[in-house]
């Protein structure tokens, strides 16, 4: 099955092809959060759909290889500006949690050292991280077991500083008069392609801001920061250009690049990454590596609004996950919330889509149950979770039609009347081929956790009918040591089993 996908890049939805397409290993460069502070739940719609294209690649036989950077230094508070102005967002937050601590208004649990930006960044970096695996993002799990793959910028100095170098060195940057590394964007003919905020456009005003105040020292307004010698910021480091700091575009570039590759196969974000963030991406990195491209397909999510205004930290109209668990709402339904609409679409977040999504996880997940109860009855062969799977993971195919893709579980789900016993078929399939499809359409919605225990999803029907039958072989051999082993085995697997006219029937143990 071919996925395909908007690409914010070319402005078309084109079917997806991997650089490497013999080995179906794709890789993937998701930009994370910055850690000044809780995230909210407009962030997580971006990660949750970065999330949701990876699982469906992993669907169709992809393996992805995705690297989510956690932001610890030089994304500034004006970070609209090509080469962003204001403050350093961790030192904002470091000063404002020492001022609170003075104060005696830092809520208790906070235990950190206020007056160190990486305590508070580490601080807030494994609250993401908990509630990103609360939310079920995939990659959480192998970056614990791999956690370059979740790298800090503050890790990466050495490898920033060897890439200014690299673009100094073939004129693509310069040493202003103010000391401050920039990148030289006339240098550049394809900067503006994914923005659309080409030179001229920025130059009558049209395009994305720039930053006057330095406009004075750059050779172009465009130009953005790649290093800024400051010895009053917290954070900083010794470089050819004295000491100070990377340039927040720079940071991702680099991490990519050392992690993945030159030249990688998706960069995801949300929309106000494509300018300035993933506009100065491409510029430094198709520079420094002297490659056509740097990523080849862009995906960008569309903001979560809420009264349909963009929901925001500054704007104080957030929720995060933890508020909204507060208010009895669980992950899952947080989760199902956020991708229900399509990436390419604004969605408005409401407590009455919640409550809605939380109804539809409720009656899947009492279908599981059922078609796990039930399982061992025989039904004729393709079920409808079975013909729904096919079609989910087709829709999904179609540039993530998620809510498309929820019609046809719906539709096999209706199929279903769970207050009853089912009615037996007479194909060599079973209720457990359903339970397994299901599996599989979750495996991508990620809201119902089918290898959950609880949910008792796991049975081998195929193992435990192996079983009943090397018992009756056994028996029939007078092995009755065997067959009393076998049948122990099952009792272990949850299975008891009763033999009958009609020969040996099994259910699960009642505990
Ligand atoms: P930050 O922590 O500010 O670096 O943001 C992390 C990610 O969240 C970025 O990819 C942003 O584009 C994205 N983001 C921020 N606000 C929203 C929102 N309201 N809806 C969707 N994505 C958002
Ligand atoms: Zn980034």
């Amino acid at each position: 099955m071919q996925l395909k996908l908007y690409n914010s890049l070319t402005h078309k939805t084109e079917t997806f092809t991997p650089i490497d397409p013999e080995n179906k290993v794709v890789t993937f460069y998701s930009c994370g959060p910055t850690v000044y502070d809780y995230a909210h739940i407009g962030n997580f719609r971006a990660f949750l759909n970065a999330d949701v294209l990876r699982r469906t690649l992993e669907a169709i036989g992809y393996e992805v290889k995705q690297v989510m950077n956690i932001t610890d230094v030089g994304h500034m508070t004006e970070d609209t500006l090509a080469d962003g102005g204001g403050e350093d967002k961790m030192e904002v937050a470091t000063a404002r949690l020492l001022e609170a601590k003075k104060s005696g208004t830092l809520p208790c649990k906070l235990t950190i050292d206020t007056n160190d930006p990486l305590a508070v960044a580490e601080f807030y970096a494994s609250a993401f991280i908990q509630d990103a695996k609360s939310l079920g993002i995939r990659m959480i799990a192998d970056a614990e077991k791999n956690p370059e793959l979740m790298p800090r910028p503050t890790q990466y100095i050495p490898q920033m500083i060897s890439m200014v170098e690299i673009l100094i060195e073939k004129g693509n940057a310069y040493v202003a008069s103010d000391g401050v590394v920039y990148f030289d964007v006339e240098s550049f003919s394809k900067y503006g392609e994914l923005s659309g905020n080409t030179l001229d456009a920025l130059r009558s005003g049209e395009g994305g801001r720039v930053n006057m105040e330095t406009q004075a020292v750059k050779k172009n307004p465009a130009d953005f920061m790649l290093w800024k010698p400051d010895k009053t910021h917290m954070m900083r480091w010794p470089s050819p250009w004295g000491d100070g700091y990377p340039g927040w575009h720079l940071e991702c570039s680099s991490m990519a690049t050392e992690l993945l590759g030159e030249v990688i196969d998706i960069h995801s974000g949300g929309e106000d990454n494509i300018f300035p963030h993933h506009e100065c991406e491409i510029a430094q990195s198709c520079c420094a590596t002297g490659k056509d491209a740097f990523a080849h397909y862009w995906f960008h999510t569309r903001f979560l609004l809420v009264d349909g205004t963009k929901m925001s930290k500054s704007k104080g109209n957030f929720y995060t996950l933890r508020d909204l668990v507060a208010k009895g709402a669980t992950p899952a339904a947080i989760r199902l919330e956020l991708i229900r609409t399509n990436y390419c679409s604004n969605a408005n977040f409401t407590m009455q889509g919640l409550k809605d999504s939380q109804r539809q996880i409720n009656r899947w997940r009492r279908l599981a149950n059922w078609l796990c109860e039930h399982s061992e009855t025989k039904i004729d062969e393709n079920g409808p979770m079975q013909m729904a799977r096919n079609k989910f993971i087709a829709t999904m195919c179609e540039d993530l039609n998620v809510s498309g893709a929820i019609g046809f579980l719906n539709e096999a789900v209706s199929a279903y009347s769970v207050d009853s016993a089912p009615k037996s078929g007479c194909g060599r399939a079973t209720l457990h081929d359903e339970f397994l499809a299901l599996q599989e359409i979750d495996s991508i919605l990620g809201v119902l956790d089918l290898t959950d225990e609880a949910c008792a999803g796991d049975l081998d029907v195929t193992k435990i009918d192996c079983l009943i039958a090397s018992r009756l072989t056994a028996r029939e051999e007078k092995d009755w040591a065997r067959a009393d082993e076998i049948r122990d085995e099952l009792l272990g697997l949850g299975i008891t089993i009763k033999d009958g006219a009609q020969g040996t029937t099994w259910s699960r143990t009642v505990q």
